[in-house]
């Protein structure tokens, strides 16, 4: 891994989390370990060119932090545990134990209160801490132990960035994790290299890790999941009564060993599960025998539910092509037709996001199929090229997960379309992101080629299209 690539990756994150811009977040909650802060003196939570302000009395006085207010000079030093952090009111500039980093948005006074970036403190003193965008909810966790304190174990800080940089040249022949997700009670790791999963079980509270010795994060992980500045971060768990949270974190750089712990609400048995050379996915099933809990999946009577989703709609044309046709109206076409031949598959259930010409958020497009617990996703669209030239089909996946899925429906959509191949590719897509289970984004061709327009809007070529897709599915979930 390139060291610059690496802190260019950190540097996104710093810029791009959390992600609704300038707006005031006035309605925001502080959860700190599952209790919720009261604000003091009224003064909102703010978020600042993408950095949530908090009150810092209200982090302080809670966390039980010494702090000292340099009324003059309008400077905050906070110390715990031997570090010491030092900010200025309207100063980028900060120290953490005498270096000095550059804050992402500078503390700000309202009304006698001060507001500081609380990923910012809180990370230095070892508090996980998360975004919840959605709901406007700051999480703060703090360790578990001294010991997990986010140790950066011989790491640096880049005085020019604020960010924890590992020693240079330690870092080859490491593992490198490419994403994770967690869906169906799995947990899945994917990585490259030769390192082996070390699972565990510990109690009181119940949780299982995953050590993954040798290893670190890659520039792709920070693409496809949450990873603050400080290398930790968490996916968003819910429906599955048996976790509470899953976390992550590059969590020893001496020696380097990316961690991921399942919190669990109760005691459960796993099964382990590794397949792959030097890439690999890992896989640590909650569903293991052994457990009384068998009947996690609704409905799961061995028939499997796709969710098939025609991109755009109503308002929402999609790609116009070079004779004026709309994309929205391709994709319907397809995913109907597919879905009326996927009604004759005894075993498959086929559930459509849209069905007519209506207008879907991307978001409620991923619920309909996350709270389904569908099996597969599969978004149909038609690309567009800013030159003419350009034709073909393409199938993206976001998520390692789903990477297979995007092999198999690529052969047969390419077979079907007769256009050419531009490959499986990486794509980070909404719909295929935040959907949790094997999930994939077809660019059927290019409405903004002559050839490729033409083809799309024929009857034969949308036939043969769906009937790719059935084959794909089937093929996919062993029902060929
Ligand atoms: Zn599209």
């Amino acid at each position: 891994m390139k060291k610059f690539g690496f802190i260019l990756m950190l540097l996104l994150f710093v810029l791009a989390l959390p992600q609704n811009g300038h707006a005031a977040a006035a309605n925001s909650k502080i959860i700190l370990d599952g209790k919720e802060l009261t604000a003091v003196q009224n003064v909102p939570v703010e978020n600042v060119n993408n950095s949530i302000m908090v009150p810092l009395r209200m982090i302080v006085e809670n966390l039980g932090y010494q702090v000292q207010w340099d009324q003059q000079n309008k400077t905050i030093t906070i110390e715990q545990q031997g570090r010491i952090v030092k900010l200025a009111v309207d100063q980028t500039a900060a120290s953490v134990d005498d270096k000095t980093i550059i804050l992402p948005t500078a503390p700000v006074l309202r009304n006698d209160t001060t507001l500081v970036p609380i990923r910012f403190i809180g990370e230095q003193f070892g508090l996980t801490v998360t975004w919840d965008n959605t709901n406007k909810i700051v999480n703060l966790i703090t360790p578990e132990t001294p010991s997990d304190n986010n140790d950066t174990g011989g790491g640096t800080v880049d005085s020019g960035t604020g960010v924890v940089v590992p020693p240079a040249d330690t870092t080859a022949n490491l593992t490198l994790v490419n994403g994770v997700s967690f869906s169906e009670n799995r947990l899945t790791i994917a990585m490259e290299g030769n390192s082996v999963p070390k699972v565990s079980k510990i109690t009181g509270p119940d949780r299982i890790i995953v050590d993954i010795p040798n290893a670190t994060f890659s520039d792709l992980f920070g693409t496809g999941q949450l990873l603050d500045p400080n290398l930790n971060g968490s996916l968003v768990v819910t429906d599955y009564p048996d976790v509470s949270a899953v976390r992550y974190s590059l969590y020893s750089t001496n020696p380097y060993t990316v961690r991921f712990v399942i919190d669990l609400n109760n005691a459960k048995n796993y099964s382990v599960n590794i397949s792959g050379d030097s890439s690999k996915l890992a896989v640590i099933d909650l569903n293991a025998a052994g457990t009384d809990d068998t009947t996690t999946q609704p409905g799961n009577s061995g028939r499997k539910l796709v969710v098939l989703d025609a991109g755009h709609g109503a308002k929402d044309s999609g790609a116009v092509g070079v004779t004026g046709k709309y994309e929205k109206n391709f994709n319907l076409a397809v995913v109907l037709k597919a879905a009326a031949l996927l009604k004759n598959e005894s075993n498959i259930d086929v559930v459509l996001t849209r069905s007519d010409d209506t207008f879907l958020e991307l978001k409620e497009r991923v619920a309909i199929a996350n709270n389904l617990k569908a099996d597969l996703f599969i978004s149909v669209h038609a690309n567009s090229g800013g030159s003419s030239v350009a034709s073909g089909t393409e199938t993206y996946y976001q998520r390692a997960a789903s990477k297979a899925l995007a092999n198999v429906m690529h052969k047969y959509l390419v077979q079907a379309t007769g256009l050419s191949d531009r490959g499986v590719r990486y794509g980070n897509f909404h719909v295929i992101r935040e959907t949790k289970m094997p999930a994939v984004l077809l660019e059927v061709g290019y409405l903004s080629n002559k050839g490729d327009e033409k083809s799309l809007f024929t009857d034969a070529f949308q036939n043969k299209v769906a009937a790719s897709i059935v084959s794909g599915v089937k093929e996919y979930l062993g029902l060929k």
